[in-house]
C-alpha cells in the first residue's frame, strides 16, 4: 500500500529562506492576474511528501479545496518537492502570473547544457515566453 500524499504549509520563516534561493526563485510571482499589480505578493509554500506523477489532480483539487489556490507551480530543490504559488496583497486573488528571471545563473547554466551562447538562449527564450504569455518583457 503506497503513502498517502502529504502536504504540509510551511511557515513564513521557511518561505523567507526559501525564496532567498536562486534555483528556486527563478521562477517567481511577477503579476496578479485580476488587478495587475506587479508587486505585494504573499508567497505561499507548501512542501510535499509522497507525491506520484497520477497524483496531480488529486494534488490541485486539494489545492483549490482547502487552500484557493488555483495555480501553482511544483518545484525540486535537493530532492525535495514543493507547491509554490502566491496571492496578491491587494486583491486577495490567487491568479498570479509567474515569470521566469533569467538570472546569470541561470543562464549559465542552461547556454552549457544547450551548448548554445547565452545571447541565443536569452533571445530564443523571450520568443517562447512571450508566445506562452501573450506579453513581451
Ligand atoms: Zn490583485
Amino acid at each position: 500500500m503506497k503513502n498517502p500524499l502529504q502536504i504540509i504549509e510551511l511557515p513564513i520563516q521557511i518561505i523567507e529562506e526559501l525564496i532567498q534561493n536562486e534555483n528556486f526563485n527563478s521562477l517567481k510571482p511577477v503579476q496578479c492576474d485580476e488587478c495587475k499589480s506587479e508587486k505585494g505578493f504573499a508567497r505561499k509554500i507548501f512542501l510535499i511528501k509522497n507525491y506520484r506523477k497520477d497524483d496531480y489532480n488529486l494534488l490541485s483539487y486539494h489545492l483549490f479545496e482547502s487552500k484557493k489556490i488555483k495555480s501553482f507551480f511544483l518545484k525540486t530543490i535537493k530532492r525535495k518537492r514543493y507547491i509554490d504559488s502566491a496571492i496578491c496583497e491587494k486583491c486577495k486573488s490567487a491568479k498570479i502570473v509567474f515569470d521566469i528571471e533569467f538570472t546569470p545563473k541561470f543562464l549559465k547554466t542552461a547556454s552549457e547544457f544547450l551548448n548554445i551562447s547565452e545571447d541565443k538562449l536569452k533571445n530564443d527564450l523571450e520568443v517562447v515566453l512571450s508566445k506562452i504569455t501573450g506579453h513581451k518583457n
